[in-house]
C-alpha cells in the first residue's frame, strides 16, 4: 500500500484506530512478598509518604535527612529553596543549606565505626569466570581510601579541585571516588570504554590536574591499554590546551606482565607504591551541603555531552532514599547493578547509594555477555544476588540468545529486577518477568536521568501494587511531574505530552559545569517555570507514567504524534526481530513519515516477505497512521558506550541516505561500535 492511501485511511480511522488500552496488570508477586523484609507495608503506605512528601517537603526530608545521613553540622536555613523560573531569574536549587557533612564519611567511616568494618562491601567479579575475584571489605575500603586521599593532598589536590578518574569497574573506581570525596575535591569519572578523545575532552572542559588510572584491562578476550589511551589523551590535551595540564599519574596495576606500559618520569607513579608509603589516616573535609561532590559528563545521545554537576547533601540523601525504596534493599541482602561507575547509574547504584546503605554489592569488571550469555545469572547465583538492576539492551540481546542460558541456572536468591536507560518494551519485560525472575520477582522499571541523580518514576515493589509491562509507573516520593502541550499546559489524565517536574527535589543537578546559561536554557527555557526532562510520556487512566521516548524522536505524522518507543515495541513483538530503532524521516505529504531499523534475531533473513509481516503488526497492533514507511534492514544499531540507541545518527541517515557528511553525524566519540554506521549507510535503500 501506497504512503497516500496509508495517510487516507488513517485519516478515515483517524486516533480512534491507535490502541489507548493500557496492558494487563501484574501484582506484584506473593512469592517475593512472602520471602523477604519490607519497608513499606503496601501500596497505600507508599501513596501516604508520596502525599505527604508533596504536602509538608520541609518535614518529609528534613526527617529522611536527619534519619539517614550524619551531620556534623545540622543546616540552619531553610530545607530547601529555589527557583525554576527563568522570568524570576536564575535558575537555582539549594538544600540544607549550611549544613556540614562528607559523602565518604556517610558512605565508609560511620559504618566501620559502628562495628560494621568486616561487613563486605563489594564482591568483586573480574574479567575470567575463575579465579578472578575478589572481596572487599568496609574497613578496606576505608584504609586504602585514607591512604588515596592523603596521597592526593600531598600532591597539592584542594578542596575544589577536579581530579579525573578514568578506570575499569573495579573497587579502586569507587575508592578514587571516595578518596576525592573525603577531602572535597570533585570527581570526575570517565568510562574505561571512552577513547582518549573523549578523555581529552572531559580532561580539558573540566581542568584536571591529577588522572587516576591503571594500566590495562581486559574486555572478554581483548586487552585494552588505558594507560596508553590515557596517554594519549593527554597528548590531545596538549595540543588544544595550554601546555601539559595533566601533572600527576596514579596507576593502578590491573593486568602487570599481560600490559606493559611507559611510566613517565615525575609525572607517573604506581597506586601501590604511593598507598603503600602514604600516610593511612587523612581527617575528613567537612564539606557545605551544597558543596560539588562531582561533575559527570551525560551519555551524548542527543548532542555534546554535557557535564553536570551534582552536589553533596541533596545528591547522597536521593540515592540512598531511592536505592533503599525502589529495590527493597534489606540489611544482608546482595545489591547487584550490572552499570558501570563511568555513568550515573554507577555512581549512584554501584557506590553511593549502596554504600550508604550499607549494603553488601557486587562490582563487575566484565562483559556481561563473556564467556557466553549467562555470566549474568552465574553471578547472581554466585553471590545469592537479592537484587539485579540493568538495562533493555541488555535484556534484549539476553533474550535474543535464548532462553537456555538463564534456565540452566538457579536463582532462587533473586527477589526484585530492576531497569534502566531506556523504554522497555513489554516484550524485554514479560521475558525478564518471565523466564529471568520465574514470576518470582517483581520487575521495577526506573525512569531517570544523569540530571536527576537518582529514580524519578518507578514502579513500586509493594504489596498491592500492580505493575503494568512497559510502565514506569509512579512518581518517587518528593517528585511532582506533570505532562505539558507544546504551549506549556498542564493536562490532566489521561493525556500525553512532554514530561516536565514541576517543583525541586534533592537529587537534581545544580548546573552544567563552568556554563550556566546552559543549563537554564536546555531545562528550563522551553517551559517556564518547570524542568523539562526531554523525554515524552503518556499518563492512563489509573495515572501511570508511560515514557514514550525523547521528545526530539516524536513523529508528526499528519498532525498526529506518534511516539518512537511504541512503534519499536511493536516491530519487536514479531518473534523474528530482535531490536527496533524508529525515526522520522520528511515526507511530502503526512509531513513526516516513520522510518524503522530492524536487527533480526539470529537465523532469520531480511526479505520483501517479511516487510510486509512488520508493516502489519504495527498496523494491527497501533493503527495504520503509525505503519512505517521504510524498513532498513539493520544487522545492528549505532549505540553509546552505555548502550542506548544513537537516534540522532539515524535520523540523519533516514533524512540524507547515503549523502551524509561527517559533520551531520555530529559528535560519534561516545559511539561503542563506530563502523556501525558505514555499514547502515551502505544499506540504505536496499
Ligand atoms: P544526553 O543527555 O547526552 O543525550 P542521555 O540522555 O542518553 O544522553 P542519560 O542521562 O544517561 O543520558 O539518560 C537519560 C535518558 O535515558 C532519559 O532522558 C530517557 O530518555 C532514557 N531513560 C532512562 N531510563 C528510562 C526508562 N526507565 N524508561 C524510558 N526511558 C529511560
Ligand atoms: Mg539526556
Amino acid at each position: 500500500m501506497s504512503s497516500t492511501e496509508d495517510m487516507i485511511s488513517a485519516m478515515h480511522d483517524g486516533l480512534a484506530e491507535v490502541k489507548t488500552e493500557t496492558g494487563p496488570k501484574i501484582p506484584v508477586p506473593e512469592t517475593y512478598l512472602k520471602a523477604t523484609k519490607h519497608h513499606l507495608k503496601d501500596v497505600q503506605e507508599y501513596l501516604d509518604w508520596y502525599k505527604k512528601s508533596l504536602e509538608s517537603p520541609n518535614d518529609f526530608w528534613s526527617e529522611k535527612a536527619k534519619e539517614m545521613l550524619s551531620w556534623h553540622q545540622l543546616w540552619t536555613g531553610k530545607t530547601l529553596e529555589y527557583n525554576f523560573d527563568v522570568r524570576k531569574g536564575k535558575v537555582y536549587s539549594e538544600w540544607f543549606k549550611g549544613g556540614k557533612l562528607n559523602a565518604c564519611y556517610n558512605a565508609l567511616d560511620r559504618h566501620v565505626e559502628n562495628g560494621h568494618g568486616s561487613q563486605v562491601a563489594y564482591y568483586c567479579e573480574g574479567n575470567d569466570l575463575v579465579d578472578d575475584h575478589r572481596t572487599v571489605t568496609y574497613a578496606q575500603m576505608l584504609d586504602q581510601v585514607k591512604r588515596l586521599a592523603s596521597a592526593l593532598k600531598k600532591r597539592g589536590v584542594r578542596k575544589g579541585d577536579v581530579v579525573a578518574i578514568y578506570l575499569p569497574n573495579i573497587p579502586e573506581l569507587p575508592i578514587s571516588m571516595l578518596a576525592c570525596a573525603r577531602i572535597g575535591a570533585i570527581h570526575n569519572v570517565v568510562f574505561g570504554g571512552f577513547s582518549a578523545e573523549a578523555l581529552a575532552g572531559r580532561i580539558l572542559d573540566a581542568q584536571c590536574r591529577v588522572l587516576i588510572t591503571c594500566d590495562g584491562v581486559m574486555r572478554g578476550n581483548k586487552v585494552i591499554e588505558l594507560k596508553a589511551l590515557a596517554d594519549a589523551a593527554e597528548e590531545l590535551v596538549y595540543e588544544r590546551g595550554d601546555g601539559h595540564l595533566v601533572d600527576r599519574q596514579i596507576v593502578f596495576k590491573r593486568l602487570g606482565d599481560k600490559c606493559p606500559v611507559g611510566m613517565k618520569p615525575k609525572r607517573d607513579e604506581w597506586w601501590h607504591e604511593t598507598l603503600a608509603k602514604a600516610e593511612p589516616e587523612c581527617p575528613v573535609e567537612w564539606m557545605d551541603a551544597e558543596d560539588p561532590l562531582f561533575v559527570l559528563y551525560t551519555s551524548g545521545s542527543t548532542g555534546k555531552p554535557k557535564g553536570l554537576v551534582h552536589t553533596t547533601a541533596g545528591y547522597i540523601l536521593y540515592a540512598a532514599i531511592t536505592h533503599k525504596y525502589a529495590f527493597n534493599y534489606q540489611e544482608n541482602d546482595v545489591f547487584f547493578c550490572t552499570a558501570d561507575c563511568g555513568w550515573i547509574t554507577g555512581h549512584s547504584y554501584v557506590v553511593y547509594g549502596p554504600l550508604l546503605n550499607r549494603a553488601t554489592s557486587v562490582i563487575f569488571e566484565g562483559v556481561p555477555t563473556h564467556p557466553d550469555s549467562s555470566r549474568l545469572w552465574q553471578i547472581c547465583d554466585k553471590y545469592k544476588v537479592n537484587q539485579m538492576y540493568t538495562a533493555p539492551t541488555l535484556i534484549r540481546s539476553l533474550m535474543r540468545a535464548g532462553d537456555k542460558y538463564v534456565t540452566k541456572i538457579p536463582r532462587n536468591s533473586l527477589r526484585v529486577l530492576g531497569t534502566v536507560g531506556e523504554p522497555i518494551n513489554p516484550e524485554a519485560w514479560n521475558w525478564f518477568f518471565n523466564v529471568g525472575g520465574d514470576k518470582c520477582c517483581p520487575v521495577v522499571d526506573t525512569w531517570w536521568q544523569t540530571e536527576t541523580g537518582g529514580h524519578m518514576i518507578i514502579p513500586p515493589p509493594v504489596r498491592g501494587f500492580q505493575m503494568k509491562p512497559g510502565a514506569a509507573s509512579l512518581p518517587f516520593f518528593g517528585i511532582e511531574p506533570v505532562v505539558l502541550n507544546e504551549k506549556g499546559e498542564e493536562l490532566s489524565k489521561p493525556c500525553e505530552g512532554f514530561l516536565c517536574i514541576k517543583r525541586s527535589w534533592p537529587g537534581i543537578h545544580r548546573t552544567v559545569l563552568n556554563d550556566h546559561a546552559r543549563m537554564e536554557q536546555v531545562y528550563f527555557s522551553t517551559f517556564k517555570g518547570y524542568y523539562m526532562s526531554g523525554d515524552g510520556c503518556r499518563v492512563d487512566e489509573d495515572g501511570y507514567y508511560w515514557l514514550t521516548g525523547r521528545v526530539d524522536d516524536v513523529i508528526n505524522v499528519s498532525g498526529h504524534r506518534i511516539g518512537t518507543a511504541e512503534v519499536e515495541s511493536s516491530l519487536v513483538s514479531h518473534p523474528y526481530v530482535a531490536e527496533a530503532a524508529v525515526v522520522p524521516m520528511p515526507h511530502d505529504i503526512k509531513g513526516q513519515g516513520i522510518y524503522a531499523y530492524v536487527t533480526l534475531r539470529d537465523g532469520f533473513e531480511p526479505s520483501e516477505e517479511l516487510r510486509k509481516e512488520l508493516r502489519q503488526t504495527v498496523r494491527v497492533e497501533i493503527g495504520a497512521i503509525a505503519t512505517p514507511d521504510v524498513i532498513h534492514w539493520a544487522p545492528a544499531l549505532p549505540k553509546t558506550r552505555s548502550g542506548k540507541i544513537m537516534r540522532r545518527i539515524l535520523r540523519k541517515i533516514a533524512e540524507k541516505g547515503t549523502h551524509v557528511s561527517s559533520e551531520e553525524l555530529g559528535d560519534i566519540t561516545t559511539l561503542a561500535e563506530p563502523q556501525v554506521v558505514a555499514q547502515l549507510i551502505e544499506l540504505y535503500g536496499k
